[in-house]
């Protein structure tokens, strides 16, 4: 297990956004994943997991508490003709492209989302109007006291940016995918296409958690997408702080250099309040707030909460 103390979360978190953490565990086994809960409760600090954290927003004040991440041993691909099983650590466009070189299609709309799989489990990530639920067959996770909890597909409740695992404590640890069989160049054509588009659309060079708000069907269908509507009420490019509504995409807030995560909460509410005025609609955010205790909390939530 690798323990680090006082990690700097605008250097470690992808948003670059956040004080110090005093506890980063990386754990290779279940073992060591009971010594860090053992060792934190000993302390009387929580914890929570964290994959790549590409849609999570830090506390200014850092956490008391820790952070657990799956290690390398929890990151291998093992194909079997065409079900993948793949470990909860393991690094997304590193597993689309292991299926790519084996002829194998299916989940190339997750080429460029730069998540974990566990966290690309709990969210249920996707693009191109498709979720990684559409390809899981089941998912491992432990529960509190470390044992193995195996859920089929149906049983893990996903649906849009979300699954059972938003709504309990378990670690995902793995999952298994069914993938079709397709000629290697037609998949990766496919996977430089939606790359290429994301080049266009998405603002890559600064740091972003991604799309901060969920589209909600009902508002797409009289205003448009989040992006739209927030550049419509005349937001894009507004800026507080260190941190900015993308010029490139509405629908992402960057890091300029150095944003602090009261700045982005305070762009979210102003998204949030504007957009309500505009459409009527409420935007509610994928983006998730992890405050100074170490608890999760929606970042539309957290604005509302800390900026009233
Ligand atoms: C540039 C960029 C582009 C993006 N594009 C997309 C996109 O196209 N589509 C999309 O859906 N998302 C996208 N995202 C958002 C993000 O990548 C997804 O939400 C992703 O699923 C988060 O995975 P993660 O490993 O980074 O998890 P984290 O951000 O570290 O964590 C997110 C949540 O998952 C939980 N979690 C993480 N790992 C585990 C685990 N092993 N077990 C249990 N819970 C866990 C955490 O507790 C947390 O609540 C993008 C983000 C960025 C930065």
């Amino acid at each position: 297990m690798a323990l680090y103390k006082d990690i700097s979360l605008k250097e470690f978190s992808y948003w670059r956004v956040g004080g110090k953490a005093d506890f980063l565990f990386i754990v290779d086994t279940i073992l060591e994943l009971k010594e860090a809960l053992v060792y934190l409760e000993k302390l009387g600090l929580p914890s929570i997991v964290i994959g790549n954290t590409t849609n999570l927003l830090f506390s200014d004040a850092g956490v008391r508490g820790g952070l657990i991440k799956l290690g390398p041993k929890f990151s291998s691909c093992q194909f079997e003709r065409n079900v993948l099983t793949v470990g909860g650590g393991a690094y997304l466009p590193y597993v689309v492209r292991q299926c790519v070189n084996r002829g194998l299609s299916g989940i190339e709309h997750l080429v460029g989302v730069p998540a974990s799989l566990g966290g690309a489990v709990y969210m249920n990530a996707g693009s191109q109007r498709k979720s990684f639920s559409d390809n899981l067959i089941s998912v491992d996770s432990l529960d509190e006291n470390g044992s193995l909890i195996t859920r089929s597909r149906d049983e893990c409740l996903f649906s849009y940016r979300n699954s059972i695992f938003q709504s309990n404590t378990e670690l995902v640890i793995g999952a298994k995918i069914r993938l079709n069989f397709q000629s290697k160049s037609i998949i990766r054509h496919e996977c430089l296409n939606i790359l290429k588009s994301r080049r266009k659309k998405f603002p890559r060079k600064k740091p972003s958690c991604g799309s901060v708000f969920i589209s909600d069907p009902a508002m797409y269908d009289t205003f448009g997408p989040p992006g739209k509507v927030i550049e419509d009420v005349g937001l894009k490019g507004y800026k507080i702080g260190g941190a900015s509504i993308s010029t490139q995409h509405a629908n992402f807030i960057v890091n300029d250099g150095n944003a602090k995560a009261i700045d982005i909460l305070n762009l979210i509410l102003l998204s949030l309040d504007r957009v309500q005025a505009k459409t009527g609609f409420r935007l509610k955010s994928e983006a998730k707030y992890v405050s100074e205790n170490c608890a999760l909390i929606d970042a539309d939530q957290a604005a509302l909460t800390l900026l009233a």
